[in-house]
């Protein structure tokens, strides 16, 4: 290898799913920005090439011994690629990790709060572990670190306007007549005609608190010793203090519209141990500090003046910065990780990566611009240049033109989707890109045009007086009959207000979200859309057999597979490793079915076909309906047969669009539906949008981008920052006058 190229990964013929023998110069310790079209190429270069072949390299490194145990992983399809460092793939994939994994866990900025409060903290108490609820020696004992405790909720409980007679106790367990209901008023100790509202303090405790005894009682003409105890004592001692996972899902059906969950009263929601709490620096404890945001707990730890604690301060502080810069300044700490978006999670997993000391990697981002309004995208831009500037490559896959500016290196794929791309239709830099006459190139100079003729809603939908997370006391009006966008900065309480608060007021509005399509590893788009049922039947008359024999958990399926076309091999330390089923070779199906055809082609042949080869194909009015919507929500190059879990959650979200297209009158709620767009595609999307709206709908869509946010027929504005800054509508209107408003920041980015 020549001296020169040490300083690029060399690709050369990479032909994994639809890429053409790409060959590519990738600069080394730079930001190379992959942009085209969805669907051209640009993940299978980057992750099923670039990131497969990096992690192959690495399990290289165990000794023979090891990789005899470890099944081979293939070599991705490419001829060869030189000069590859580690990769870092930093996803969308949201923060698993149940109520033990916070912001501050996963950051690793909690440890260094511990050590904080134990060298700084007053009075003393002892070393790091006493801070943390994730440790026995931390935790608040009553709630075992969760911070939470469930409880009953008394409205629901108990009908006080009426006697026991009439049923006042609600409980699953004391109908009229029940078991414990007999008990209950066998007793004596109660007056079963008065209404609850008039027992005495006493009466009522002793029904409700009771401490368990025993009482003699007539059953079935015998005497027998009952032990009586508390309806809520005895309900909390039956469900609340056990696992209730543990019991059939008909119990936990039964009990839990009574079960509320609320704050620890004994840590009140801090999770650790009396001590823990007592210990303060500056009258703070570490419970105060982890639920302030961000943005105020840097100021906060900066005025820790103990020379003794400095530098431990000076670490947590370019820890929080690297937080603030990336505009997360809205979280806190304590903040659990899995009701993060999407977005909000791969900044914090960029974060982790900015404090590590790792040179040399290659860093893979998906489109890290996801969830941020315009005003934000320059944060995400320096952070990138600043992992680059510490001596890493970078690679991107990106289609908003304020990070694609950025770029040291632009690698255009194209031109369409799909075995009509991957092609390298441009390399170069960003002003070549503009002259370069390509899609990516020509969308990046078009104008922003202002929606003027904005319909003219059917009528309103209201949101009054919320109050959830940030919101300020919001009272918001939502035109039917129209298309609404909700915009605002990152943590401005968009989703609260949408996806939270308006949903659970008209549970009847329709989410298409980017969340995964399907039920199990063997659907694909052909069984999610259910045209797979009219192309077995197809095949079945076709050839007069039984047309189970066509479907992947049939005896025509695969027997090694199961119909899977690929076979799954878990390994204890790295992640599963998916192989070509040997027998079938990936056909899914045994020979004797294969030999079956439609008008000339296999099951495994029409499986294979992409939605815009199955509509020439294809004759079934029912099923060139559904490809037809498909192909309009733009998945023309997607294959029937691809399993739904290679999907990325634009494509998945689009297909969801797809099955609804035939439908009127309803409410649609979309988060952020360019997510994974080319710009050429959003006028696609609107036209979608535009479709539903026309055909009596109401379409409600959280959005920041521009295109789609000056195409609204109402905006609502959220803002005017993130987090406690926020929580306000700053607009309601029209994009024509939103661009007149000095103090909405998403009117100055339209202007
Ligand atoms: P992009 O990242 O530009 O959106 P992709 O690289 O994901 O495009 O996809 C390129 C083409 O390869 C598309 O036609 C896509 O449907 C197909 N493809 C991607 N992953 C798979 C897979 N695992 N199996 C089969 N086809 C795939
Ligand atoms: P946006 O959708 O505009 O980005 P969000 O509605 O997600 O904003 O967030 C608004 C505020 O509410 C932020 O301060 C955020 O941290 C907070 N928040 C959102 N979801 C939760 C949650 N599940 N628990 C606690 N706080 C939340
Ligand atoms: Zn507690
Ligand atoms: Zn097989």
């Amino acid at each position: 290898m020549s001296e020169a190229n040490q300083e690029y990964i060399v690709l050369s013929g990479a032909r994994e799913n639809n890429l053409k023998n790409v060959s590519l110069r990738i600069p080394k310790r730079q930001i190379t920005i992959f942009t085209g079209v969805s669907g051209s190429g640009k993940s299978s270069i980057v992750f099923d090439t670039i990131a497969a072949e990096s992690t192959r390299l690495l399990n290289e490194n165990f000794s023979m011994f090891v990789r005899n145990f470890l099944p081979k992983v293939p070599q991705p399809d490419t001829d060869a690629i030189e000069n590859l460092s580690m990769a870092v793939i930093v996803d969308q994939k949201r923060l698993g990790g149940g109520s033990h994994s916070t912001m501050g866990t996963i950051t690793d900025i909690s440890p260094i709060l511990r050590l904080l409060f134990s060298r700084a903290g007053e009075p003393y108490v002892g070393q790091a572990n006493m801070f943390s609820f994730n440790d026995p020696q931390g935790m608040c004992l009553e709630c075992s670190g969760i911070g939470r405790r469930l409880g009953i909720d008394m409205s629901k409980a108990l009908d006080m306007s009426k006697s026991l007679n009439e049923g006042a106790i609600l409980l699953p367990d004391y109908k009229v007549d029940s078991m414990d209901w007999s008990i209950i008023v066998q007793t004596g100790s109660f007056d079963t005609d008065k209404k609850l509202s008039d027992y005495s303090a006493e009466e009522l405790d002793l029904l409700l608190h009771g401490k368990a005894r025993k009482v003699e009682m007539q059953f079935g003409g015998k005497a027998i010793n009952i032990t009586v105890e508390g309806v809520i004592e005895k309900f909390t001692n039956k469900y609340i203090k056990r696992d209730l996972k543990t019991m059939s899902e008909r119990t936990q059906k039964a009990v839990a519209p009574y079960i509320t969950e609320g704050p620890c009263s004994s840590c009140r929601g801090a999770r650790l141990s009396q001590a823990a709490l007592n210990c303060k620096i500056n009258s703070l404890n570490i419970a105060d500090m982890s639920s302030m945001e961000v943005g105020q707990l840097i100021r906060v730890i900066r005025e820790i003046d103990n020379p003794v604690a400095a530098p431990i301060v000076k670490s947590l502080t370019e820890r929080l910065q690297h937080l603030v810069d990336i505009g997360l300044d809205y979280l806190t700490l304590d903040r659990e990780t899995d009701t993060l978006s999407g977005g909000e999670s791969q900044r914090v997993k960029m974060v982790k990566h900015l404090s590590g000391s790792l040179v040399d990697v290659t860093y893979i981002f998906d489109e890290p611009s996801v969830g941020l309004h315009p005003r934000d995208v320059h944060r995400l831009n320096e952070l990138l240049q600043k992992l680059r500037d510490k001596g890493n490559t970078v690679l991107v896959v990106e289609h908003d033109p304020d990070v694609i500016k950025i770029a040291d290196h632009i690698v255009d794929v194209g031109p369409h989707a799909g075995s009509r791309g991957g092609t390298i239709m441009y390399e170069g830099s960003f002003e070549g890109l503009l002259e370069s006459g390509t899609l990516t190139g020509n969308h990046m100079k078009r104008p922003l045009h202002l929606k003027q003729d904005c319909r003219q809603p059917s009528g309103k939908l209201s949101i009054q007086n919320a109050t959830l997370h940030n919101l300020n006391q919001v009272s918001v009006d939502i035109p039917t009959g129209v298309l609404t966008v909700v915009t605002g900065v990152a943590g401005s309480g968009k989703s609260t207000l949408i996806n939270d608060v308006f949903l659970s007021q008209h549970s009847d509005a329709i989410v298409i979200d980017q969340s995964a399509v399907g039920v199990s590893t063997r659907s694909n788009p052909a069984t999610y859309t259910g045209i797979m049922d009219d192309v077995r039947k197809a095949f079945a008359s076709a050839n007069k057999v039984n047309q189970g024999l066509f479907s992947f958990n049939s005896k025509g399926a695969c027997e090694n597979c199961q119909g899977l076309g690929v076979v799954y091999t878990d390994l204890a330390f790295l992640e599963s490793v998916k192989l070509p089923c040997e027998v079938c070779g990936g056909k899914r199906f045994k020979e004797e079915v294969l030999a079956y055809k439609l008008d000339g082609k296999s099951i495994a042949e029409v499986l294979a076909m992409t939605v815009e080869q199955a509509l020439e194909f294809f004759q079934i009015k029912e099923v060139v309906r559904k490809l037809q919507a498909m192909s309009d929500v733009g998945l023309n190059y997607i294959t029937l047969g691809q399993p739904l879990s290679t999907l990325s959650g634009g494509e998945c979200q689009r297909i969801k669009l797809a099955s609804e297209l035939h439908k009127k009158g309803s409410i649609y709620v979309m988060d952020e539906p360019t997510t994974g767009l080319h710009m050429s595609d959003i006028g696609l999307l609107m036209a979608i949008m535009n479709r539903l709206v026309d055909a009596g709908n109401t379409v409600i869509v959280i959005e920041h981008n521009l295109d789609v946010i000056s195409q609204a027929d109402w905006i609502i504005d959220m803002g005017p920052d993130g987090g406690s800054k926020g929580g306000q509508v700053v607009f309601e209107g029209t994009p024509s006058q939103i661009i007149h408003v000095e103090h909405s920041i998403t009117g100055r980015y339209l202007n």
